[in-house]
């Protein structure tokens, strides 16, 4: 972890992001449903318009200077983050979705929209 790691309070360290179906049937679509009824989980499209459910809770390991309790034996999707050539979200002012749905009501809107 880095100066800029601790500039941006380890943003990265606070949630976790896990692909998802997208809903395209009735039971993906009743899977988002489910997730979202649940607080502190988000779900989202990215760049790539891969679907994701997103966990906004922060890493054990986080310590108060916002540095690795571990860093050696860190996970390897934190050892691997960015990728080569990509910016992390502390790097960057465009947001990692392209859609955001923070509970059902915004889940439901959009595809009511994209229905249409
Ligand atoms: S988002 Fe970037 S700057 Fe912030 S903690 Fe993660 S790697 Fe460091
Ligand atoms: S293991 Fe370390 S680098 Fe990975 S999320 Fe936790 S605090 Fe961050």
């Amino acid at each position: 972890m880095t100066v800029k790691c601790q500039k941006c309070n380890a943003h990265c360290c606070r949630h976790i992001a896990i692909g998802v179906d997208a809903p395209d049937d009735e039971e993906s679509y009743d899977n988002i449903r489910w997730y979202l009824l649940h607080k502190n989980v988000w779900v989202f499209i990215d760049h790539e318009d891969q679907w994701l459910i997103e966990f906004k809770t922060p890493c054990r390991l986080i310590k108060s200077d916002y540095k690795c309790g571990d860093y050696q034996n860190r996970p390897l999707v934190c050892k691997n983050y960015p990728e080569e050539d990509e910016l992390c979200e502390g790097e960057t002012n465009e947001p990692a979705y392209k859609e955001l749905f923070k509970n059902v009501k915004d889940f439901e809107r959009y595809m009511k929209k994209r229905s249409k």
